[in-house]
């Protein structure tokens, strides 16, 4: 017994990718969406919805936005990750506790390691430094840039960021940075980690004519599945990493942890792919 908890959730493919894996793998498997909009819960809910998932026999709750850093201090143990990143989005539940993880990042990571397993040493810049972008920052540090420069609109959530990863990583693998075509200058790839481009958020954070071709583009946004960041890279010969990816990657972490089995990857691509008719 599974659920999803967030606000703004009705579309999410997550609940459908889950049962359906679940299925495939000989599980009875349910996985239920409580929108938070739906029913006027706020994170002042959050302990009561753990309590309610406990008694109620849930195996495990994914959290999304607003409720990533909320729910950080109503659980009992986080994984190292999670804790570095200050962010959880997956929570298993057993044996009375309840343990905090994040595969936003090692699901993008994952995502990004099959398109361009090539580009892992790279050096980057990720626009938007909230939870997404510091994900995005910590995948490709962990998988071995060489630096990462972290841009925002709010310059103190980019140092802030930068803070956090350095941490992890050291000073001398990522900074903050002001000047978008000055860092991109200096790096081979980009990842867009801010809302732009999603449905109702037109537009793209990083101008086409700093898209030279052989800079790699990646995107977090998958609502739609090609971006206008997306398609724009792409008719200028640059090599692309669609945000789809991600979303699956981090549910297929997510089903890891939540049944200690490996699920097929590739299925779960292939349903995505289904349930967002391409
Ligand atoms: P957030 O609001 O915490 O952070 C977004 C950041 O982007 C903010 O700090 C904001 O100041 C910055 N920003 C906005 N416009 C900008 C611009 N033009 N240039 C530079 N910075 C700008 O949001 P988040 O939780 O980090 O999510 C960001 C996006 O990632 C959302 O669209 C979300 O749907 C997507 N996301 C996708 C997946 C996936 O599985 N593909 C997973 C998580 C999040």
């Amino acid at each position: 017994m599974l659920g999803l908890v967030g606000a703004g959730i009705g579309a999410s493919l997550t609940p459908a990718m889950q049962e359906r894996e679940g299925r495939a793998m000989g599980l009875s498997l349910a996985y239920r969406a409580v929108d938070a909009d739906a029913h006027g819960l706020t994170a002042d809910d959050l302990p009561d919805l753990l309590c309610w998932a406990r008694r109620l026999g849930y195996d495990g709750l994914n959290v999304t936005h607003p409720f990533k850093q909320a729910v950080l201090p109503l659980i009992d143990g986080l994984s190292e990750e999670a804790a570095a990143l200050g962010a959880v989005n997956t929570v298993v539940i057993g044996g009375g506790r309840l343990v905090g993880h994040n595969t936003d990042w090692s699901g993008w990571g994952r995502a990004f390691r099959r398109v361009l397993p090539d580009a892992v040493r790279d050096r980057a810049v990720v626009v938007g430094a909230g939870g997404a972008g510091t994900a995005v920052g910590y995948a490709l540090l962990e998988q071995g840039a060489d630096h990462v420069a972290v841009l925002d609109t709010d310059g103190l959530r980019a140092e802030e960021a930068a803070v956090r990863l350095a941490k992890w990583f050291g000073d001398d693998r990522v900074s903050p940075a002001t000047d978008l075509a000055a860092a991109l200058a200096e790096a081979d790839g980009v990842v867009n980690a801010t809302p732009v481009g999603m449905l109702g958020h037109d537009g793209m954070p990083v101008p086409a004519e700093l898209l030279r071709p052989d800079l790699w583009v990646a995107d977090v946004v998958y609502f739609p599945l090609e971006t206008q960041l997306v398609r724009v890279a792409r008719a200028r010969g640059c090599r692309v990493v669609p945000g789809g990816g991600m979303a699956v990657q981090q549910a297929v972490g997510a089903f890891e942890l939540f049944t200690g089995l490996t699920p097929d990857a590739d299925r779960m691509a292939a349903h995505f792919r289904q349930l967002t008719g391409r």
